[in-house]
This record gives C-alpha cells, sequence and structure tokens, in this order.
C-alpha cells in the first residue's frame, strides 16, 4: 500500500505510517497511491481523482473540505476523512490574537517604531471587557472562541442555523440580530454556497458603526472589496484575517489595507495541532487497514 504525503505534515508523521505500507511525498506517484494526505494546498478535484486509479482513502488533516469534491469521491467509492477535532484551540487562539491586537494597534505600534516613529498619542485602545462578541458560526472553534471571550469579560452572541443552544453563547435566531448587537464579529462557519459572499456591502451596513471583525473561517464567506469599503469609511473599525481567495493571495485589497491584521493562513499551523492532527491520521489509517 502507497501512502503519498501529498501536502506538509509534522516531520514525526512518516514514522508514525510506516508500519501501515511505503510512505512517500513523491507526487509523481499520484498513480500509484491508495492513500492520499492533504492539507489545503492539494486539491481533490474530479480530474485529481481520475488521476489517481488506486485511490481509496483521502485524509485531510485540519478541517474545511471545500478542497475535496466528495460528491464525485462518494461515487468512485473512496472514503475522505478530516481531522477537525484536532484544530480548534490552535484556530481560536489565533482569532483570539487577532481580536487583541486590532484594538491594542499591536501592528502599527510596531511598524511606527520600525520606521523611527513615536505615535504614542494616535494610537487609542480600546478594551474588549464589556463588548459584545457575535459568533457566526458556533460550532468547535466558535465555542472555543466564545470561551475566550468569557474570561475576557465579554458578552457572547452567535448565529448558527443548525445550532439551537451553547454553554457559552446566547444563541440568536438571525444573522441580523447579531451583526446589528456586535462590537466584534467573529467568522467560523464553513465555506458553503449559503455563507459564501455572506459579509458584504449589505450585511455589513446592517453592523454597528466601528465594529471590529476576524475571519479565521475562509476567505469567500466574505466580499474582500466590501470589507475594504467598509474599512476605508470607518463603518469597521479594523479586520483581522487568516484565510484567503486563494493561497497565497492574488491581487487582494486587503493586502494594502493599513487596517487590516493579516496572517497566511496559519490557523491550524501550531506544533501541538501538527502532533495532534499527526495521532489522529495514525489512527484512521490503522482503522482503514484494519477493515481491508
Ligand atoms: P464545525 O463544523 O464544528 O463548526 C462550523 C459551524 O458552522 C457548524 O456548527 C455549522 O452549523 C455552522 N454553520 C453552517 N452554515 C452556517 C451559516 N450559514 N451561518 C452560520 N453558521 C453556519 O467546524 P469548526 O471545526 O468549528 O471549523 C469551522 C471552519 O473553520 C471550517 O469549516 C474551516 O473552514 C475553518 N478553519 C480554518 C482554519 C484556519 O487555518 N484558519 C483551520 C481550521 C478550520
Amino acid at each position: 500500500m502507497l501512502i503519498l504525503l501529498s501536502d506538509a505534515f509534522d516531520a514525526s508523521l512518516p514514522g508514525k505510517l510506516e508500519k501501515f505500507g511505503e510512505v512517500t511525498d513523491d507526487k509523481g506517484r499520484q498513480s500509484e497511491m491508495e492513500v492520499v494526505l492533504i492539507r489545503s494546498k492539494t486539491k481533490v478535484t474530479r480530474e485529481y481523482i481520475d488521476a489517481s486509479p488506486n485511490l481509496k482513502l483521502v485524509i485531510r488533516g485540519g478541517v474545511g473540505l471545500d478542497n475535496v469534491d466528495q460528491v464525485y469521491a462518494k461515487e468512485k467509492g473512496i472514503q475522505v476523512f478530516n481531522t477537525a477535532a484536532a484544530s480548534s484551540i490552535a484556530v481560536a487562539e489565533l482569532a483570539f490574537a487577532l481580536m487583541i491586537a486590532l484594538p491594542n494597534h499591536i501592528t502599527a505600534g510596531d511598524r511606527s517604531m520600525r520606521e523611527g516613529q513615536w505615535i504614542k498619542k494616535q494610537l487609542k485602545r480600546t478594551e474588549l471587557f464589556g463588548k459584545t462578541l457575535g459568533i457566526l458560526g458556533m460550532g468547535r472553534i466558535g465555542s472555543e472562541i466564545g470561551k475566550r471571550a468569557k474570561a475576557f469579560g465579554m458578552q457572547v452572541i452567535a448565529f448558527d442555523p443548525y445550532v439551537k443552544s451553547s454553554d457559552v453563547a446566547e444563541m440568536k435566531t438571525s444573522v441580523d440580530e447579531v451583526l446589528g448587537a456586535s462590537d466584534y464579529i467573529s467568522l467560523n462557519m464553513p465555506l458553503t454556497d449559503e455563507t459564501t459572499g455572506m459579509i458584504n456591502k449589505d450585511t455589513l451596513a446592517k453592523c454597528k458603526d466601528g465594529v471590529y471583525l476576524v475571519n479565521t473561517g475562509r476567505g469567500k464567506c466574505v466580499v474582500e472589496e466590501d470589507v475594504v469599503a467598509a474599512l476605508q469609511s470607518g463603518k469597521l473599525a479594523g479586520f483581522g484575517n487568516d484565510v484567503w481567495y486563494s493561497d497565497p493571495p492574488e491581487n487582494s485589497p486587503l493586502v494594502k489595507e493599513p487596517k487590516v491584521t493579516m496572517t497566511p493562513h496559519i490557523g491550524a499551523s501550531t506544533k501541538e495541532n501538527l502532533l495532534r492532527i499527526g495521532e489522529i491520521i495514525e489512527q484512521l489509517v490503522g482503522e482503514y487497514v484494519g477493515k481491508k
């Protein structure tokens, strides 16, 4: 059995999998592989599947499966798994880091000092304490963010069409209710037809003036041009962003916008998470081999 590591994983992973078969990172052997391990870079499209006649198992180290044609995989009898539970804390901590960085002007302060400026008087901070955080998508990551927000003394409200109650958030019955009441908004829903472009000029108009937006979900859940316009008009006070239309972004207007604090899709990239992902992959491949 050939296992192809198609994207970047923890260096310990090949050693964990050797007991199940031959492990390679040689993409030239795609036509031989029975198991492929991917993160977000490899796109398991219809064409990719057609070019992989021996493929039986796809494991996505991470959560979002929008880079896998799950319908065609099913049709071809290929099993698809993710390692959803592993990444929640890693992503929640990055979302929170962005949420703290924005009102504290961490990047502007750092940048100005490197340029020899002392802009102490311009950098007026605001506190998270007592503010309302609105979470769109109250799943694993949203819940971890909510817990952290509570510890900071924030009110937490959320909208999720499939989650009716939560220990950490007051659930609202519409997106608009969350948008209209939040000082901070965190996007934590998957990319679906429904969530594509969900944050756009119309929904931004329903937000409070001076709201902070953080996106660690998926880039295409926002209309980038509309976010930039809202930043420039002051509707949005800042945007913390980890996710992009493509990795890396091509001609994204966000990259040049000073009120954006950005990271290169590193939500899941903690050392601890990569180890957890490796452990789950070892278990999933073991179960697959056991059932063969
Ligand atoms: P999850 O499935 O536990 O939670 C997602 C929640 O979104 C679910 O509860 C679902 O009901 C809800 N949802 C679906 N449609 C919605 C809608 N229209 N409006 C509001 N909520 C809706 O998944 P998770 O583990 O919390 O991950 C959430 C997303 O975060 C993933 O789908 C992925 O795209 C993204 N993610 C990003 C990174 C990163 O590196 N930045 C890492 C992991 C996951």
